[in-house]
């Protein structure tokens, strides 16, 4: 049964008079912005889609208690080119995308909602793939899949790729190794102390990894429990994550949260390397890179690093197979390895870097399909005549 439609109850603040919605959408670049709304069910969401030149957008929809529409607004813009970047650096023929549902994500959840949300993906007609994100669950992106086929990342169980950690974890240990062969000449990580923040999914699948190679793990979580456990299963050691930070180790690998390079962190680092798979670690991504290139130390772009989740679900687009998952989420290394060497040849923090590598991608390929090609996607009535000879 669909449930009763719930309206979102919190007031959206007034919005700042000067904000111009034209004027954001030049700023980043982005091709497209669809704003959706289905009162009867409560839905308001916001679909962006960055750049399509590599292919689809794809990006995952989140659910948030926006305290307004411009911030809804911005977060999509932001999050979405984020996902051209990510798609780019990481070698997909993938654009970047990302959709948002203003809501809160514990009180205002209905079938209906989601239900109504997947129709608009549909609308797209593939132009934007969705996926599961922050304030989703599998159960949300059932509804939505049950109105479009453009959803990927979903559940095994209704053939799709299922929990992409161990993909994502495999890019982080292939991305430290890479990291390892630039700081120390060699890429093996025996003998080699690694101080790891969270014990969660991902960094429970690196321990093993980097454990079975004979790193030395130091292992803190919030919960004592799940640190304790993971550091009896590889013989690691179980830290305060107070004392994660000024560890005297080789490399810090962060698996928990956001904005841990800081400036109470930054003073306390002693090691050689910075490679792990939590989102956004940079507070201040041009300060923080800049701090991190000065002190010599190896940074590993987060967004690379972790792109295995996102390698995982596009290869769910193709008949998943996680065999050739895990073996596209190992060529992070190849990547990691140009990005710090374009680092060191142009004297540029690592995330500057990737940005510039990953702009470069979307250029080349985007001139390259300039070109005629019989596959090429010729729209509008020209697009159905010479379909005649493509076909
Ligand atoms: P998770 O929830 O399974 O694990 C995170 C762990 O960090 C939890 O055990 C939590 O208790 C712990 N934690 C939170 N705050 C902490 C703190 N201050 N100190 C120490 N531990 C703390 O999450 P996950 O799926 O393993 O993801 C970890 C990170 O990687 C997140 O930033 C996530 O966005 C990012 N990431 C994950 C994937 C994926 O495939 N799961 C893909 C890309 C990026």
């Amino acid at each position: 049964m669909i449930d009763a439609p719930v309206k979102n109850s919190k007031k959206l603040t007034e919005e700042n008079p000067n904000f111009s919605l034209f004027n954001q959408l030049a700023n980043y670049e982005h091709e497209q912005v669809v704003v959706c709304s289905d009162p009867e069910v409560g839905l308001k969401a916001i679909i962006a889609i960055h750049n399509t030149t590599l292919g689809p957008a794809l990006g995952g929809t989140r659910m948030w208690n926006y305290e307004s529409e411009e911030a809804a607004i911005k977060d999509v813009l932001r999050l979405s080119r984020g996902m051209s970047y990510k798609a780019a650096i990481s070698g997909l023929n993938l654009g970047g995308g990302k959709a948002v549902i203003i809501g809160d994500p514990h009180t205002e959840k209905t079938e209906a909602l989601f239900r109504s949300f997947g129709r608009f993906v549909d609308g797209l007609g593939g132009r934007y793939i969705t996926a599961e994100d922050v304030g989703m669950t599998e159960r949300e992106m059932e509804w939505i899949y049950s109105e479009t086929k453009y959803v990927t990342g979903i559940p095994k169980a209704l053939g799709g790729s299922g929990n992409p950690s161990p993909v994502t974890a495999y890019g982080v240990y292939m991305g430290v190794k890479a990291c390892a062969k630039k700081a120390y000449g060699s890429d093996s990580l025996e003998g080699k102390k690694i101080a790891l923040q969270g014990a969660g999914n991902v960094a429970s699948y690196f321990a093993r990894h980097a454990a079975k190679e004979g790193a030395k793990l130091y292992i803190c979580d919030i919960y004592e429990d799940k640190a304790k456990e993971l550091a009896e299963e590889v013989g690691g050691e179980l830290v305060d994550p107070d004392d994660i930070y000024g560890l005297d180790v080789d490399i810090y690998t962060p698996c928990a949260l956001g904005g841990v390079i800081n400036d109470d962190t930054m003073d306390q680092f002693k090691c050689d390397i910075i490679a792990g798979g939590a989102n956004n670690v940079l507070d201040d991504e041009d300060k923080h890179g800049q701090q991190l290139l000065d002190k010599g130390i190896i940074y590993a772009p987060d967004y690379v690093i972790n792109a295995g989740g996102l390698i995982n679900i596009a290869s769910e687009l193709e008949g998943y197979n996680e065999e050739r998952a895990l073996q596209n989420a190992g060529n992070i290394y190849n990547t990691i390895t140009d990005i710090l060497n374009y680092s060191e040849d142009h004297g540029t923090p690592a995330h500057v870097a990737s940005n510039d590598l990953a702009e470069k991608r979307i250029k080349t390929i985007g001139h390259i399909k300039n070109k005629y090609s019989s596959k090429a996607n010729v729209s509008g009535r020209l697009g159905e005549v010479y379909k005649r000879f493509i076909d």
